[in-house]
């Protein structure tokens, strides 16, 4: 495919590069500040914060599968939270000592795109929350 760069990266396989032109073209406008300036949607804004259909929640730029209707709770943040990823290759975790906090930042490991923050005050039985912004997620409902 024209334009498209890829690496690799052990146990994720092909990771997605793009250029900011490549993913302002694919990615609506708020989709992009959040997935590749690290934006935050505004709490109790998102299509997912309130929604608790069975299925899986991917990441919008490149359709990594990374969270499960299953580990979904309502955390009455403002944000879709979930106490794990579908699995711990999905997503990676960088420290983000930004805006004078120190949080771990999550991304989607296949194409690096942002996708919100874990927290150590989750539910059992990991105890985190995964505070992940709706912009940087498409849902699939699971087939009957
Ligand atoms: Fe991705």
């Amino acid at each position: 495919m024209a334009g498209r760069k890829t690496a690799k990266t052990g146990n994720q396989g092909q990771k997605i590069l793009k250029s900011d032109a490549e993913w302002r073209k694919q990615l609506s406008p708020s989709q992009f500040r959040v997935l590749r300036e690290k934006g935050t949607e505004l709490p109790f804004s998102g299509q997912y914060d309130s929604h608790f259909g069975q299925g899986v929640y991917s990441c919008a730029a490149c359709g990594n599968p990374l969270f499960s209707s299953e580990a979904k709770y309502d955390s009455h943040c403002g944000w879709p939270a979930f106490w794990a990823a579908l699995d711990e290759k999905k997503v990676e975790l960088h420290e983000d000592k930004s805006l004078g906090m120190a949080r771990t930042e999550v991304v989607c490991a296949k194409c690096g795109g942002h996708l919100g923050h874990v927290f150590g005050d989750g539910p059992k039985p990991t105890g985190k929350r995964f505070c992940i912004n709706s912009e940087s997620l498409k849902f699939t409902r699971k087939r009957a």
